[in-house]
């Protein structure tokens, strides 16, 4: 059957706590590009239904995109070969390399083994990305991230409001407060489990309009694992 792109309405932004994805029974590894800031990192941007499923893998030939990905990144080096040769070259290597080094900062990945990145983004793209391509395309969906990122400060708002990772113990109220009074939106907050099973901030979902620009209220909170009380490790 072809699978056209399908419609949907609206996304989550899903940013993570590196502490808390690294202090599991799981562990984690940093990738090559060294340890990762102190800061929330990007997950993903997934395509939602206002029922609460999701669309997942729309587009059967996305198979072949961490060759893109891949290619995007073989761009790069062949332009600085040409660097000499053309500006358009120049220019295009620029926007690439930007690109790449905001992806690895704004967009780590934790899992093991070490790695570049290219993984975790080429999965984010295959699984999430390819049921928003009716709005945006593959380069369009990864900068609609980052500059979802840079928009909202997360981590400063806790600061702020006095909720820091510091391996103390928040009330889960206050840090969605916290957030909704200097966004305006209420989040959904996610927690995992660390080796000593506390319950600790893991994730942070924010309800995103469908051209992946602007933050909305959600039209439905993401389901959340959060007791009342949640550690705020420190990374
Ligand atoms: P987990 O069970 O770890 O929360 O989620 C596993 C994976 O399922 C996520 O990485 C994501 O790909 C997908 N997922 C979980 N919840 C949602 C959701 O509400 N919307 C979408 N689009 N994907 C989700
Ligand atoms: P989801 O399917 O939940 O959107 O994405 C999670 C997938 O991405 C898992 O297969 C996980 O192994 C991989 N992954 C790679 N790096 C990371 C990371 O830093 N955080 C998370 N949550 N998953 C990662
Ligand atoms: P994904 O392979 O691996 O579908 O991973 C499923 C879930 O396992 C993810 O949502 C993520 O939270 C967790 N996970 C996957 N790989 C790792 C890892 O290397 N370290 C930790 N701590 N969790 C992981």
């Amino acid at each position: 059957v072809l699978c056209v792109s399908e419609e949907f309405d609206f996304f989550y932004f899903v940013v993570q706590w590196p502490g808390s994805y690294c202090d599991t029974k799981n562990h984690c590894c940093y990738p090559k590009s060294g340890k990762p800031a102190a800061d929330f990192g990007i997950h993903g941007l997934w395509p939602n239904y206002k029922d609460g499923s999701y669309p997942s893998n729309c587009d059967p030939d996305a198979l072949f995109d961490e060759s893109q990905v891949r290619f995007l990144i073989k761009m790069t080096q062949v332009t600085i070969l040409v660097y000499c040769f053309c500006l358009f070259f120049v220019y295009n290597m620029e926007q690439l390399t930007d690109l790449m080094s905001k992806m690895q900062k704004s967009w780590p990945t934790l899992s093991c083994p070490s790695n570049d990145g290219l993984k975790f983004w080429s999965h984010e793209w295959v699984k999430h990305g390819t049921c928003a391509e009716s709005e945006l395309d593959q380069r369009e969906y990864f900068e609609a991230a980052l500059k979802l990122k840079d928009k909202v400060n997360l981590l400063q708002i806790l600061k702020d409001a006095v909720i820091k990772p510091d391996d103390r113990f928040y009330d889960l109220d206050k840090i969605k407060d916290a957030i909704e009074e200097a966004t305006g939106f209420t989040p959904g907050i996610d927690c995992n489990i660390d080796s000593s099973h506390n319950s600790q901030l893991y994730q942070i979902y924010q309800c995103v309009d469908t051209s992946g620009s602007d933050f909305i209220q959600c039209p439905r909170l993401p389901r959340s694992r959060c007791p009342s009380r949640v550690q705020f490790p420190k990374f």
